[in-house]
């Protein structure tokens, strides 16, 4: 019985990001099944996973494709490790496939278990280049507030979550950050294009106070996910890209949510224009069916990297059965046409239907790209106010709303996420927005 299960998780499962007094209060939502971009609960309510699980299950649930891949290789081979000069076969066939797919001349992959991971590597890797390329002053890394990049305290510190920074020690030294773009809470009388200048122009500074000599990276999402889904201003990234090239640091795009898919490209990278050193990958390389992540590396840091040892790995760096459904993962992705969806078909579509939710009284900005959209909820469209209540009241009322309502949408702040899986129809997504219509409606009622 549920009430029976939610008793066992309140006593002794501690969640992530999650008050341990809400859950003794209310009790988890507990999921059972799920197929396509259904979930089903143990009270039997077919529920809409507006967020593909955690921005990840961009090929939909309940494939047996990647069943099957994992079954087979679990008899064939379920564990090697890939240290020490030894490989096997689904991890040289995933690396080979990533080095096909990724932009300019990014072709070499160190894996990892998660995003924060392969973060963590990031940081030790842009650092040991430096070092190697006789530029040991080069250590600090530039990232940005409410950037999320992982829950270690290297990849912690590398976020931008002041929430996360206030507990446990992080962020560690050399790291800093600068304001995101975000227009609608922040730009003023500003037009986006001159705001997304001005912040861009931020990481000049920043280099300038720190020195050039004393920055080895700047790390950011293409568009930044878990911070609200804040799509740059079209200004932001060719000025981001031409202070970098200047003054000779290297960009880390953390493609662990804009990867896959989600942009309606390969990777956020592609739709937002930049070319980066290293790109950090997770969540839709397996849809989330299992764990994996990883760098992708341009070839200069590869051979930099691999002429020395670098002393950096996880006992489930390219774990076979991991890799083995990726790799489906991957076939799945483009054999179906899924990006090509996203990029030509019900991409569109959904991103006609979401902008229409700016009609909504509550909403002000409605913005999306790809199947990554937020809306700004705001007791004034005009002059773009919060809240009176503190920053996240209403967000929490309106995703408690759509909830009910058995939709999964998140919220950031009084920001409203949805990242449906990247299969998701004309139909579901119609029922995607009477859902969030009704759940607005009920919560502006509240
Ligand atoms: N980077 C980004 C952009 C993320 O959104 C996340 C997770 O949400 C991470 C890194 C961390 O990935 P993981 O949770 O797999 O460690």
């Amino acid at each position: 019985p549920t009430a029976e299960m939610q008793a066992l998780d309140a006593a002794h499962h501690m969640h992530p990001f999650t008050h341990g007094a809400d859950l003794g209060k209310k009790g988890a939502r507990i999921i059972t099944r799920a197929d396509g971009v259904w979930l089903t609960d143990s009270e039997g309510h077919r529920i809409l996973d507006g967020m593909a699980g955690l921005w990840c299950v961009n090929v939909g649930y309940g494939r047996q494709e990647l069943v099957d891949a994992a079954t087979r290789q679990m008899s064939e081979l379920p564990f090697y490790n890939t240290f020490f000069q030894t490989s096997h076969l689904p991890a040289i066939k995933l690396a080979e496939r990533l080095a096909q797919l990724a932009p300019g001349d990014l072709n070499h992959v160190f894996f990892a278990g998660s995003g924060s991971e392969a973060n963590d590597t990031n940081l030790r890797m842009v650092r040991t280049y430096w070092e190697l390329k006789g530029q040991p002053s080069k250590k600090a890394v530039i990232s940005r507030w409410n950037a999320y990049h992982g829950s270690s305290v290297g990849s912690g510190s590398l976020g931008g979550m002041k929430g996360m920074h206030a507990q446990g020690g992080m962020p560690i030294p050399d790291i800093h950050h600068i304001d995101q773009p975000n227009w609608w809470a922040e730009g003023g009388d500003m037009s986006p294009e001159e705001f997304g200048l001005a912040r861009a122009r931020l990481l000049e500074e920043k280099i300038l106070e720190l020195g050039p000599e004393n920055v080895a990276a700047f790390i950011a999402e293409p568009v930044q996910g878990a911070g609200g889904v804040i799509i740059p201003p079209e200004t932001y990234w060719p000025e981001i890209s031409r202070i970098l090239k200047e003054y000779g640091i290297l960009l880390i795009a953390d493609e662990v949510i804009c990867g896959f898919g989600r942009t309606g490209n390969w990777f956020g990278s592609q739709t937002m224009g930049i070319e980066p050193d290293i790109m950090t990958i997770a969540k839709g390389l397996s849809s989330g069916y299992l764990p994996i992540g990883g760098s992708i590396v341009s070839s200069e840091i590869a051979q930099v990297i691999g002429d020395a040892e670098f002393n950096h790995g996880y006992t489930y760096s390219g774990h076979p059965v991991a890799a083995a459904v990726a790799l489906e993962n991957l076939r799945i992705l483009d054999e179906d046409g899924i990006v090509d969806a996203v990029r030509d078909r019900t991409g569109p579509y959904l991103q006609k239907k979401f902008k229409g939710l700016t009609e909504h009284p509550l909403v002000g900005e409605a913005t999306i790209v790809g199947m990554m959209g937020s809306i700004a909820l705001t007791p004034d469209k005009d002059s773009r106010a919060a809240f009176e209540a503190e920053s996240g009241t209403v967000g929490y009322i309106c995703r408690e709303r759509c909830f009910a309502n058995d939709l999964v949408m998140r919220h950031v702040g009084d920001r409203m996420i949805i990242s449906p899986p990247l299969v998701i129809s004309e139909a579901e997504i119609d029922t995607l927005i009477e859902r969030a219509w009704t759940s607005l409606d009920e919560c502006h009622a509240e």
